[in-house]
């Protein structure tokens, strides 16, 4: 596939120039309000260093837009090291936590554990690490939600047992990167390597697990891949939402496509084939979403504003991030405003698909 040549190509051209960073330099936490399950609490923020994703470094190149292997040390990491990491950062984001809280009562606490990949993949997070990190976490009173990513082919039943019988009646929520509910946008656009089948499998056995386990899922739902007009991301990213709900799963996270160094969605841009979304798709996209559909729906609002990210115009840029922040925490509408640069937005979406051609793309347009 055509795709997964030149995803391969960018990606090894792009490992080979990387600057090794050291395995320390890797780790790092931040916390902020969030929307727990069980309300208004904190989220903890915890990237922990890992070999690396095992689709981006495999044969197929990875993922269109991807480039979280910067955050990894692709060479193998020993157990020891990644939980003697993960034990430094979640001590300091306690003790900010704790003393932000001062005497007040504490906030109930999420912790989303990000390994650049799949926290369930066995290669790129050991079991012996996995299962540390996870007894630690089972030990921490305040934590009351677990947040891990997997690609949907390693949530297996053992697994999951493995999991609970660790942290027993603590939530644990696993999030997929499914992007779009289309097949082909998946595959061709996205070169995500797996279909509906194999994420309606994953969805049903953490469904079942439910029986037993506290445990929910998340989609992520990719806002804008390339070679999508504006309308064209709109309508996907809204079916994809209705589609995630139909099937049972509990949350949806909408990532606004940016710019990730060493990418296919990067050389695309700079080719000027490519720009991410504007922001005032991203607030249609949520309005629809909350007045349809009954599951929480969140959007990363991260790239907001800048070069590479979703973009309006400076005076709309930063009151919008902060209303779509706001929104997120209480999942209301966000309301209608103006700005010079709405009708122009308008009319992309409007005019997106006169401009298409009806030429199916043979080539992806990089010369
Ligand atoms: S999006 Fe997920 S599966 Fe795709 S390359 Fe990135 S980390 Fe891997
Ligand atoms: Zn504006």
């Amino acid at each position: 596939m055509e795709i997964q040549k030149l995803t391969k190509e960018i990606r090894d051209n792009f490992i080979s120039k990387q600057k090794k960073r050291k395995v320390d330099d890797l780790a790092t936490s931040w916390f902020q309000d969030d929307l727990l399950y069980s309300g208004s609490g904190k989220s903890i923020f915890l990237i922990l260093p890992t070999p690396g994703c095992a689709w981006a470094l495999g044969e197929s190149g990875g993922c269109s837009m991807c480039s979280y292997i910067t955050d990894c040390t692709l060479e193998p990491i020993e157990s020891e090291k990644i939980v003697k990491l993960f034990k430094r950062e979640i001590t300091t984001s306690m003790e900010k936590i704790r003393l932000e809280n001062d005497d007040s009562t504490p906030s109930p606490i999420a912790i989303k554990i990000f390994a650049s990949g799949s926290f369930l993949n066995p290669m790129e997070v050991s079991k012996d690490a996995r299962d540390e990190i996870l007894d630690i976490l089972a030990n921490m009173d305040e934590i009351k939600e677990i947040i891990v990513e997997s690609r949907p082919e390693y949530i297996k039943s053992e697994v999951l047992n493995e999991i609970f019988s660790i942290i027993g009646d603590k939530l644990f929520e696993v999030s997929i990167g499914l992007e779009s509910e289309n097949d082909s946008i998946r595959e061709e656009k996205i070169n995500k390597g797996f279909n509906k089948k194999d994420f309606e499998l994953a969805i049903s056995k953490i469904n079942k697990a439910k029986n037993n386990y506290s445990i929910k899922s998340k989609a992520y739902v990719l806002v804008k891949p390339i070679l999508t007009t504006e309308k064209e991301a709109i309508e996907d990213a809204i079916n994809t939402a209705k589609y995630c709900e139909s099937i049972g799963v509990d949350r949806i996270s909408f990532c606004p496509a940016t710019i990730h160094k060493g990418t296919l969605i990067e050389r695309l841009w700079r080719k000027g084939a490519y720009t991410p979304p504007w922001i005032w798709t991203t607030v249609e996209i949520i309005n629809e979403v909350r007045k349809n559909i009954a599951i929480p729906s969140f959007m990363d609002t991260s790239g907001f504003g800048s070069r590479r990210g979703p973009y309006n115009c400076k005076k709309c840029n930063k009151d919008l991030k902060h209303m779509i922040i706001q929104s997120n925490l209480n999942q209301s509408l966000i309301e209608e405003i103006d700005c010079k640069c709405k009708n122009q937005w308008k009319s992309e979406v409007k005019f997106s698909d006169l401009n298409k051609s009806k030429t199916p793309i043979k080539h992806l347009p990089l010369i």
